[in-house]
This record gives C-alpha cells, structure tokens and sequence, in this order.
C-alpha cells in the first residue's frame, strides 16, 4: 500500500510518501481502506520525537480515521460498511476496560502513536470493538475530523468538569481541534461560553459556533477580560489544552469553586500554582486523557443528528502530509486538517 511515513525524528521533512506493507490481521481485528484521516496535534510529537515515548520505525501516524471495511478476522462484519474510527485501543478484558473506563486502562494506546500503525495510508487495522458505523448523510471527512477531538473535548466538559446548565465556560484557543468541538458542546448544553483565539478571524468564527464573548489572545490579557466580562466573578469551567503560555491566566480566570480541566501542555509542561488561590478559592483541577469507547458512542449521536459537527479546515491529499502538518505548525487553521486518501 501507500502510505506516509518517518524513519527518523526531525521536522515535516522526514515525512516520505512511499510504499509500506500492508497489514496482517489478527483474530478480532478489520481491515478498513481509509478515505480520510485528520490530523492531530499528536502527530507531530510523535514525528518529533519529544515526548520521550519510544515510536518504532518506520511509523505511521494518524488517530482519527473514516473509510470503509474491507476484511475482516471477526465475526459479523458487514464488508463495506462505512465507518470512522475509535482513536483509543485497549486490551478489553482488564478491570477498567470491564468498567467502562478503557482510557485509563495500563495499556491504553492511540492509533497512529507508538504501536499502532495509523491512518497516513491507504489501509489501516483495527480490533473490531474500534468501528463506527456512519450514516450515509455523513462524509468520509468531516466523519475522521470528528473522534479524537470531540471525544476529548465531552470527556473534558461532560465527564471530568460535570458542566451544569447556565455555567460559563472559557474555551482556549477556539481555533484548535478540541477548541472548536468545546465551543459546540458547551453551547449545546447551555453554558455561556467565552473563547480565545489569536485573530479577528478566528474570534467571528467563535462567535458563529456559539461563543457568547471572545477574547483576543495576543492583544488582551485573558484573565483581565474575564473578569471584566463576568462582573468580577470569574468562571466556572476552564478547559485548558495549551499549558505553559495560559496557565497562570486560566487559574486566575476560575471562579470560587472553579474546575480548570486540562488535556494538553503545546507551549510546554510547567505550570505554577499559588495554593493560597487553591484552597481558599476551592478551585478544582483536573487531568483528562481521551475519553471512552462509550463516550465516543455517545457524542457521535449529536454529530449524526446533526446538531454537532467538526468544522473542516482545509483538505489536502495524503502525498501532501508534510504541508498538512506545516500548516498545522503554523497555527493558520481553524478547526481540522484532514488527509483524503485515494
Ligand atoms: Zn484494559
């Protein structure tokens, strides 16, 4: 098959276009021919190599996959079936998989990082339990746009922050992948939302996904404009994916009882914490990683009936992986990059 690959760490140069084998299956696992697959801000970690996470070489990345079936060594499969797949696989038979909470299973992984081989290609395998069925109104690209990002994003709000009608909301970086997927399932679930972003652009396509106020990150101080736009109060949720840069900003955005979540540390991973504002404030922070095979389930019904949707950035053919992931790089997008694949 075709596929893009890295035999090395370094920039979006080592990502070649080249032949690769295709993949064996094992029991329980389908063979999916992949039509699209979105890119990930994990995908240029793992090319990069800074995580400190050994990646086998070659590698292809790719987490969030749309296509359809086309063999499969489980029973009751339906060949052609079009699908989008889950990003999380786990071993399915340890204490937290049978309780539901896969992503927190000791040998959790995501597709398209370390073991996995991912979706830059023209086939991709998976255990059957990672399949999806789409509806026929849905396309290849905008089904990859959707997983990882959105169930991040509903495990971070609905699950770890437990948002309540009526609360607010402060979204960082609208733009981004899970940014745009918090906006739409905060104001879909009644918060007041506010959301940052680094240009007039991208602040009016915050507002058209439902933001209530926007702050300019670069111009305004984040933590000043919320307390000025919530009356001094601050907010009640925080959702936090960009570390180092935000940090002290997002602490100080947090209203009494305020939960900051976070999923992500791009600018780095050191944050300080005054423990004054901690304990007296009776702030909450939380770690969140992904989110279950149920939770994917759950939000996906919204996305089918219409009422959630990824916004698509711009499409580039999978021989092109290399300006995808510049593109992503720059921070130019809003919302998903996404690979078509022939
Ligand atoms: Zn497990």
């Amino acid at each position: 098959m075709k596929a893009v690959r890295f035999h090395e760490h370094g920039d979006h140069g080592v990502l070649r276009y080249e032949e690769a084998p295709d993949p064996n299956l094992a029991p329980g696992e389908v063979l999916v021919r992949v039509r699209a697959c979105a890119l990930n801000h994990l995908d240029i970690w793992a090319r990069q190599g800074l995580r400190r996470v050994p990646i086998p070489m070659p590698h292809i990345s790719g987490s969030d996959v749309a296509g359809d079936v086309i063999a499969s060594a489980a029973p009751d499969v339906a060949i052609g079936r079009r699908v989008m797949l889950q990003p999380g696989v786990s071993c399915g038979r340890c204490a937290e998989c049978l309780s539901g909470r896969d992503n927190e299973c000791a040998r959790y992984e995501v597709l398209g990082y370390r073991n996995h081989a991912g979706g830059y290609a023209q086939f991709v395998k998976v255990p059957v339990q990672n399949l999806v069925p789409i509806p026929e109104e849905i396309d290849f690209v905008h089904a990859a746009a959707f997983p990882l990002t959105f169930l991040t994003a509903w495990h971070m709000l609905m699950t770890r922050a437990k948002l309540k009608r009526g609360e607010d909301v402060l979204v960082l970086a609208a733009g981004s992948g899970v940014g745009q997927a918090a906006i739409q399932i905060a104001f879909l679930h009644g918060a007041r939302v506010f959301a940052t972003a680094g240009s007039d652009e991208k602040l009016e396509r915050a507002r058209a996904l439902g933001a209530f106020e926007v702050i300019h990150h670069h111009t305004q101080d984040i933590a000043q404009e919320i307390k000025r736009l919530t009356n001094r109060r601050g907010v009640d949720v925080v959702l936090e994916h960009v570390g180092e840069a935000t940090w002290p900003k997002s602490v100080r955005s947090l209203a009494r009882g305020g939960r900051l979540v976070t999923c992500g540390a791009t600018t780095g991973p050191n944050g300080t914490l005054d423990l004054t504002a901690l304990f007296s404030k009776q702030l909450t922070i939380q770690g969140s990683y992904m989110g279950t095979k149920g939770e994917l389930m759950r939000v996906a019904r919204f996305f089918f009936a219409g009422q959630l949707a990824p916004v698509i950035d711009r499409t580039y053919p999978l021989a092109d992986a290399a300006a995808a992931q510049q593109r992503m790089e720059e921070s130019g997008q809003f919302g998903k990059i996404v690979l078509e694949v022939q």
